[in-house]
């Protein structure tokens, strides 16, 4: 993983609570293997490590959070491993809560022992009921040996164990929902992807998190603001159990208009084909906003520009692709695409004889990119749109060549493309005037001879999955799925187009930013996808 260059725009400010000389600091980041990491991840994932290495020089652990064997995968997990080098993020210690199951079983163990938690069977409504309403459960006094010998038949996975789940004897009424008696383990008979069937009993999140912390010597757990209500019950394990001290540090965290950052509803719409994969473009995991054309360095920028805000907002996508467009366009070559259903044949009278070749920069500004080759010859294609709003005997730009004025237009009136009566242009004639003056057209075209090898080109658009700003928690996913959104328009392209490899950022003059999504091979087309630039159409 190479380091990103500090990010412009991004904010420095923020700190962390008592660092002292900043070598100290550990923080870690603890994603469950159940998905693909999405941008909310990598906000997680960059901000501890903006903490761990650029802001102090202390240590980022790596802690895959693996303690719900239904929903992982060694998939996800070496996903999220390659996405993270992807960021320039590395870990100087990876591990998994797993590690640590014997440990958390002899804390469980401790916690009853010391009167702290407790057995319970209480159905599940049945304790959502009492829990809502401050009703101590009919378990909580239950003796710390009847407790044991619950605890054990729950490790032994027997069909009385999985009735039963423990929690910590916290509080039954506290103002605070959190602290009301959370449950801290629970039996599965599930196969875990890392422990096999070692364990059917499994520590829940709340237990897990603060504990393992501590033994880690996590000095900072940031935690999304969400959790704010937990942190009581963060710091009352990390005293019940007499462990070293943990500060907790929140963070917002980070939504999208229009977008599901959720593991599990962007896995149902994986896995029900909706999509082609986690790393679609149209998905808003690190790799599907990459597939799209954002570049990592911009992804950074953005996230750490929303810094230490607490405050959640429904970011818009713009902002977004703003921040992108900066980072790509000083990258981004430049050549010509023509839509292959709008060509209209022209003849250059004027030209040279024969085909002429030139070098010309790839980006006017940026000549650092290099140069293309730029074929010059008496027939050219123009795009339907613009012939169509030439009118006789103006003077306009050919692109790269120079000014031309319109000779003749011969048209077609054809009331089926055009119902409104405008007419279709069939072929012009432009007689070339290079001496006239480029900064004095209005009309700047593009243009591609055709004696050089045409290359295809599909440009992909492509648009929101969702048509509801905002989700709600009861709005059915199925019925705000948009049903359309993606768009392939058949283009040809210059010659050049064709060494472009996968990945490669370029811009099509006049049609917006692109990433090579597919490169050429003979009779296969290049595919490229267009990358939203922050401005609405
Ligand atoms: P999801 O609901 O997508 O599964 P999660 O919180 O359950 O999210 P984890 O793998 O546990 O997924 O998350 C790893 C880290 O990423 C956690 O520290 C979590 O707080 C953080 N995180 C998850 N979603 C976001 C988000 N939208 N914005 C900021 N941080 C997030
Ligand atoms: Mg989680
Ligand atoms: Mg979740």
């Amino acid at each position: 993983g190479k380091k990103v260059e500090k990010d412009e725009g991004a904010n420095y400010d923020i700190g962390l609570q008592d660092v002292g000389d900043g070598t100290g600091i550990v923080t870690r980041f603890p994603p469950e293997p159940s998905g693909y990491l999405h941008i909310g991840h990598a906000k997680a994932a960059l901000l501890n490590d903006f903490f761990a290495h650029e802001k102090y020089k202390g240590t980022l652990l790596l802690r895959f959070d693996d303690t719900n064997p239904i929903k992982e995968k060694q998939e996800f997990q070496d996903a999220i491993v390659e996405d993270l080098a992807l960021m320039g993020i590395k870990a100087d210690k990876t591990s998994y809560t797993s590690d640590y199951f014997e440990e958390l079983y002899n804390y469980c163990i401790q916690i009853i022992k010391e009167g702290n938690a407790y057995a319970d069977d209480t159905l599940q409504e049945k304790m959502r009921d009492e829990r809502m309403n401050g009703i101590a459960s009919e378990r909580r006094d239950s003796s710390v040996e009847d407790n044991l010998a619950r605890f054990e038949e729950m490790k032994k996975g027997t069909q009385e164990g999985v009735r039963w789940c423990i929690r910590a004897k916290m509080s039954v009424d506290d103002p605070n929902k959190a602290l009301r008696d959370p449950v801290i383990y629970r039996c599965s008979p599930e196969t875990h992807h890392r422990t096999g069937d070692t364990w059917k009993i499994y520590p829940t999140y709340d237990f897990c998190c603060p504990i393992v912390d501590a033994i880690e010597g996590v000095t900072h757990a940031l935690r999304t603001t969400e959790y704010n209500d937990r942190d009581a019950q963060y710091q009352w394990f990390l005293k019940a159990l007499k462990l070293r001290h943990v500060y907790n540090w929140g963070f917002a965290r980070l939504n999208f208009v229009k977008t599901l950052l959720s593991k599990r509803k962007l896995t149902r719409i994986v896995d029900t084909g909706f999509v082609d994969g986690w790393d679609d473009p149209r998905m808003p995991t690190v790799r599907g906003v990459r597939r799209r054309g954002a570049t990592i360095p911009a992804l950074r920028e953005f996230i750490l520009k929303q810094g230490p805000s607490k405050n959640i907002v429904n970011l818009d996508w713009y902002s977004f692709w703003a921040t992108n467009k900066k980072h790509i366009d000083p990258i981004a070559a430049r050549y010509t695409a023509i839509a292959d259903n709008a060509k209209v044949p022209v003849t250059v009278v004027g030209a040279r004889e024969g085909v002429q070749t030139e070098e010309k920069d790839k980006h006017a500004k940026y000549t650092n990119l290099g140069k293309k080759k730029v074929v010059f010859s008496s027939s050219i294609i123009l795009e339907q749109a613009d012939a169509a709003s030439f009118a006789q005997d103006e003077e306009i730009t050919l692109m790269n060549w120079g000014n031309a004025i319109v000779r003749k237009i011969s048209h077609s009136i054809n009331p089926l493309s055009s119902p409104s009566g405008l007419k279709t242009v069939t072929s012009l004639e432009l007689e070339l005037h290079l001496q006239g003056d480029v900064k004095k057209t209005s009309k700047k075209v593009t243009w591609l001879s055709t004696d050089q090898e045409l290359i295809p080109v599909e440009l992909v658009e492509f648009d929101y999955l969702i048509t509801k700003d905002k989700l709600e928690p009861e709005d059915k996913l199925e019925e705000f799925l948009n049903p359309d959104t993606k768009t392939v328009t058949k283009a040809v392209a210059d010659c050049n187009v064709a060494g472009l490899g996968m990945d490669e950022i370029i811009q099509f003059d006049r049609k917006g930013y692109f990433r090579i999504d597919r490169a050429f091979k003979h009779g296969e087309a290049v595919v490229a996808f267009n990358i939203p630039t922050g401005k609405s159409k």
